[in-house]
């Protein structure tokens, strides 16, 4: 196996070990970075000198004897979503607004996995200011499916998702408001976490829709996963949304059963529209744990139908605001760097707050989002968590959507939901359609269960191994 293949979990055994060091596991991955970027396009920048510098300094300390305790990701090299502020390197939130944009402060996830002693190699390729669900909404072009190079990575974080699956990064974090996360993961067969709405501090984060905003992280395992939350997790003084429930032990979690754990399977996901190969992959995930003793329950989320509708209401209004900001006086470029579908947000969201509309498009939206929350609470007083697609199909080709909005938009149908409910979501790779292209499922759950969430997947991926398979690349 090479350096660059490591999960998190092995890295950190391989370093421990001293098997090798900080430097030559970088190195491996900006060499793989180096050969398949130009053609994949993950990263918009690759910050090789800053890794090299933190890398050496993180085999410095290990040879001090710095604890594993104290810093958990001592050596480790990952990327993110080009979204987060990261002092003195260049985040462009997928636009050409801010295309020489070096921010004055760091995102409070990008920090603490810095104290971690984690070393940044790149920020990755994301539809600009995480409009999208293919990553065809970058200023930057866009991302190439490790899996199939005609199709898409999903969106908006493709990058991200592209470059864990080609093992370009060891690690990386994402975000999601309607599913950029879990789309690229499910899409590029890699896992990702999408979190409760406040579980991880937002602060610092390129605001798209700020009551929708979910920081997660995205990797080659469950266990990987957990990890990371427990790092990333937790209060932070600068975001008020964020919670002061204390985090879980998510690791130490891992190991407990899923025996007599009850899965709701919401008839609306499986009708209409789902592709017949997604549906079977998924309901062999149902038949695995239900062998290893969960049970089935039949249950319904009515207001499936109006998820998308009611999502691309909020989701621009928020954007039409947050967006505000780049008027090129304070930073960035001048409006006129704004892309075809930020203006087109830009429009919807005015629109649908403007006075005289507001009652009839934002307030209704509002209305309909605490029926879409009530739906979910109901469903979880029947089940413990809800099985379900990720995607309606598998990865699409590049080009096959990008002109018609409505099309793309439509994409969302299973994942805008969990963001309207501020529930959280794992999506985890479930198999290959026939073409050979990855399919993913989620399981999700009440408020605050990202452990039962991450037992589950953990618990799936010791029989199911596909996620360890690899693109031929
Ligand atoms: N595809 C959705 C959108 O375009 C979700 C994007 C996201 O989660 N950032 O809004």
């Amino acid at each position: 196996m090479k350096l660059n293949e490591l999960t998190i979990k092995q890295a950190r055994e391989g370093l421990r070990a001293k098997k090798f060091s900080s430097v030559e596991l970088t190195k491996t991955c900006l060499e793989r970075i180096k050969k398949l970027n130009p053609q994949i396009n993950a990263f918009i920048t690759v910050c090789e000198e800053e890794a090299f510098a933190v890398a050496k300094r993180a085999d410095i300390l290990a040879s001090q004897g710095e604890t594993w305790e104290a810093k958990p990701l001592l050596g480790i090299p990952f990327s993110m979503k080009d979204v987060y502020s990261t002092k003195g390197i260049r985040t462009t939130a997928g636009s050409k607004v801010l295309e020489n944009y070096y921010p004055v402060y760091n995102a409070t996830v990008y920090q603490r996995l810095i104290d971690a002693g984690a070393v940044l190699i790149g920020k990755t390729n994301c539809d600009a200011w995480g409009h999208g669900a293919s990553t065809e909404n970058s200023d930057f072009g866009a991302v190439k499916n490790p899996w199939d190079m005609e199709r898409v990575a999903g969106g908006s974080s493709g990058g991200e998702a592209a470059a864990i699956s080609s093992d370009m990064t060891i690690f990386g974090i994402g975000e999601d408001t309607g599913g950029s996360i879990r789309l690229p993961s499910s899409f590029c067969s890699t896992a990702g976490l999408k979190v409760t709405y406040g579980r991880v501090s937002r602060y610092g984060a390129i605001a798209y829709a700020s009551s929708l905003d979910s920081m997660g992280p995205m990797a080659k395992s469950v266990e990987d996963l957990a990890l990371l939350l427990s790092i990333i997790a937790g209060k932070d003084d600068k975001d008020a949304t964020s919670s002061s429930k204390e985090a879980a032990d998510y690791v130490n979690s891992l190991k407990k059963g899923t025996k007599g754990l009850k899965i709701g399977l919401p008839k609306e996901f499986y009708g209409q529209g789902l592709d017949g190969e997604v549906k079977e992959a998924i309901m062999a995930v149902v038949k695995t744990l239900e062998k290893q003793g969960a049970q089935i329950v039949d249950i319904s989320i009515p207001s499936t139908e109006y998820g998308i509708a009611t999502y691309y209401i909020i989701a621009p209004s928020e954007t039409s605001s947050n967006l505000a900001r780049y008027d090129g006086i304070r930073f960035g470029n001048g409006r006129e760097a704004f892309g075809d579908e930020a203006k087109r947000r830009i429009m919807l969201g005015t629109y649908a707050l403007s006075a005289g509309y507001y009652d009839q498009y934002y307030l209704k939206a509002q209305k309909v989002r605490t029926l879409v929350k009530q739906d979910f609470e109901k469903a979880f007083t029947q089940c413990d968590v809800i099985i379900g697609p990720v995607s309606p199909t598998p990865p699409f080709k590049i080009g096959e959507k990008v002109n018609d909005p409505l099309q793309m938009y439509l994409v969302d149908v299973y994942t805008v939901l969990i963001n309207l409910a501020g529930v959280p979501s794992l999506a985890l790779p479930c198999g290959f359609s026939n073409a050979g292209l990855p399919v993913g499922f989620q399981v999700i759950g009440p408020q605050f269960s990202e452990q039962l969430l991450l037992n589950i997947g953990s618990q799936y991926e010791k029989v199911n191994e596909r996620h360890k398979r690899k693109p031929n690349l």
